[in-house]
């Protein structure tokens, strides 16, 4: 089957000469192939296109997708959203006692599966056309595995919670304190334990509104208020974003039980964290705003590895790049030139001290920063660039710093071509930012499109792009993977090692995905302490003792996988996490 998709946000019929429409052969030969809708856009009819792909070369701003699809899939359409509009093909199906797991790019249609899920969305069957009815929906899947799912929404029987995935915009949305929104959430009457359990005593005064409450903490509070709730289904959109690790990891082990005694569906892309919390996870494949497929559930090892090959053996489909687990061989840093080396820093605030002892940073290099949340990293960079002067120490040196803060809001009203006009013009007229920046993060697709209106991930590579455009001897990277699917992190990765590499540039990147921290980083910085009351920064480290150390401190193993030397957590007291334990290796060596 041939599906015609209108990416309506690309498409600007008043800035081209209708192309599409124009160098048609369909529409030469006299036929109405592509005709102009009623808003100046183009409107292709799937059944007379012959697919020569014509349009999709003419279209100035790539907004046309002719995609030829297996045939088997067209009995499969679950939700057209209209013509010339996104398709879903296929659905998770939720079970009982596994924890399932979504893995896909970003714009295939995880959130749209998870609506239709959960009765938020009457799925269409593919016809747009007509009111969607549950009925239909019944008929449909009867026979099947998701019968007795939709049965129960439609007679409003079963019960469902979403964990929303941009947890930074709930102040908007919500206010008040959070220990009330909690109260009021709670129909399971765990209110205590699940406070308890998620350590978030501390922050049941503060109210949601007033900005005093960090990423991490509105995550747990996010998740604590979908755990709170006694309901049959349990959506997480993605619950590990601005959480350090030792929060991912109790998070992963508190989803993991509830899986054990409700239906749970997970969509993660640190990979390292979904592969110690689901059990089975179903790819979906597809082209971003075009077409989505779920597939059948593979056990999450076979799941991750698929999905890093990139190929579907079962359906004998390729539908990405291989990406491959390559450690990038140690870089020699004995050998690099020194950018900066700092002496014994302190930093005390009214609760907090820092503590840094001695390190060198070289020019070239990528500092991979690694630790919790609130032990003082911030701090310590923004020593580093000068903005914040150490109670004891000095810093003697004058370096330009670019910064990408963790939290990222579209604060400029305006495109993304006018915001980088006005403060990053190097962009356009570099041509080692356009090859290394500006191509990789796909910048083109986004100049026209508001700032306020990007996604989360279409904003952080922005933010990330920004960064990197700007004069600056070393660039701070706060949680660059925060909203991006796992292949725009490895992208993402690979691109900030180039930049570096070519520039001469150093930079530090703080994350909390492993995965992500190792293949960017050359060297880390180790932050261990008390969360809130004291931390010390040590290093930086050869990423391999940088690893072994923090890792010791979170108390897990990692080995490689066989096929595809990706790090995998080992299950704790298992074998392989005692022998580690005792050998001292934490992390697989290279
Ligand atoms: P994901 O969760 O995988 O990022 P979504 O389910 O949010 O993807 O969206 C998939 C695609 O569906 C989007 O790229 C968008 O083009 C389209 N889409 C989502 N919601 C709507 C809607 N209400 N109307 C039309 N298209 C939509
Ligand atoms: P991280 O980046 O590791 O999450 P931060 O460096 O942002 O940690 O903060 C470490 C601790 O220092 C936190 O408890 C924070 O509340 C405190 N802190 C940071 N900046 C200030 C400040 N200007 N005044 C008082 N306390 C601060
Ligand atoms: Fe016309 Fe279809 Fe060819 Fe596009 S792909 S130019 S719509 S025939």
């Amino acid at each position: 089957m041939r599906i015609a998709v209108l990416l309506k946000d690309r498409c600007k019929p008043k800035r081209c000469a209708l192309e599409c429409i124009k160098f048609c052969p369909r529409v030469r030969a006299g036929d109405e192939t592509i005709i102009k809708g009623e808003d100046g856009k183009p409107v292709i009819s799937e059944e007379l296109c012959v697919g020569c792909g014509i349009c999709i070369n003419k279209c100035p701003f790539d907004a046309i997708k002719i995609i030829g699809l297996a045939e088997e899939l067209k009995e499969d359409l679950v939700h057209q959203f209209g013509k010339n509009e996104f398709r879903l093909f296929r659905l998770p199906i939720p079970k009982k006692g596994t924890c399932i797991g979504i893995l896909g790019q970003n714009g295939i249609g995880k959130t749209t599966a998870i609506k239709i899920l959960s009765g938020q969305v009457t799925p269409n069957l593919g016809k747009y056309e007509e009111k969607s009815s549950w009925d239909a929906v019944l008929e449909y899947y009867s026979g099947t595995e998701l019968f007795e799912h939709f049965k129960g929404i439609a007679d409003n029987k079963i019960s469902c919670v979403l964990k929303p995935q941009y947890v930074d915009r709930l102040p908007k949305i919500i206010k008040g304190e959070i220990r009330d929104v909690l109260k009021k959430a709670d129909n399971s009457g765990n209110f205590d334990a699940i406070v308890e359990k998620l350590g978030i005593e501390g922050v049941l005064d503060k109210e949601i509104e007033k900005g005093t409450i960090s990423g991490g903490e509105l995550q747990l509070v996010s998740i604590a208020a979908s755990l709170i709730k006694d309901v049959d289904l349990y959506f997480f959109d993605e619950p590990t974003s601005y959480l350090d690790i030792f929060q991912r990891l109790k998070v992963a082990r508190i989803i993991r039980e509830l899986s054990q005694e409700k239906k749970v569906i997970v969509v993660e892309h640190d990979l390292a964290v979904l592969d110690f919390l689901c059990d089975n996870v179903h790819i979906m494949y597809g082209t971003e705003g075009a077409y989505g497929v779920v597939t059948f559930p593979r056990s999450v090892r076979h799941s991750i590895n698929t999905y890093l090959s990139g190929y579907l053996k079962e359906e004998n489909l390729r539908f990405a790049e291989k990406i491959e687990f390559f450690a990038h061989p140690p870089k020699q840093r004995q050998e690099m030139n020194i950018l900066i080396s700092y002496d014994n820093l302190t930093k005390a605030f009214k609760e907090f001290t820092l503590e840094v002892e001695r390190g060198i940073i070289r020019q070239g290099e990528i500092i991979g920063i690694v630790g919790p949340n609130a032990i003082g990293k911030t701090t310590f960079v923004k020593m580093l660039a000068g903005v914040t002067k150490p109670t004891e120490g000095a810093i003697d040196f004058d370096l330009k710093i670019s910064y990408k803060p963790q939290y990222i809001s579209p604060e400029y009203e305006g495109s993304v071509r006018e915001f980088f006009e006005k403060t990053s013009q190097e962009l356009f007229t570099s041509s080692f930012l356009k090859a290394e920046v500006y191509e990789p993060m796909h910048l083109k697709y986004l100049l026209d499109r508001q700032l306020d209106t990007l996604s989360g991930g279409e904003l952080q590579r922005v933010a990330i792009a920004s960064c990197l455009v700007k004069e600056a001897d070393i660039f701070l990277i706060d949680e660059p993977s925060a909203y991006l699917d796992s292949e725009q992190r490895m992208l993402v990765s690979r691109m900030l090692r180039r930049v570096v590499e070519k520039s001469g540039k150093s930079a530090m990147v703080v994350d909390h995905d492993v995965y992500f921290i190792d293949m960017v980083s050359d060297a880390l910085v180790v932050f261990d302490g008390e969360s809130g009351k004291n931390g010390r920064a040590r290093g930086p480290y050869s990423l391999h003792e940088g690893m072994n150390r923090f890792l010791k401190d979170v108390d897990i193993t990692f080995r490689r996988d066989e096929d595809t030397h990706r790090p995998r957590v080992n299950k704790t007291d298992s074998y392989m996490d005692r022998q580690q334990k005792q050998n001292g290796e934490y992390y697989y060596r290279m």
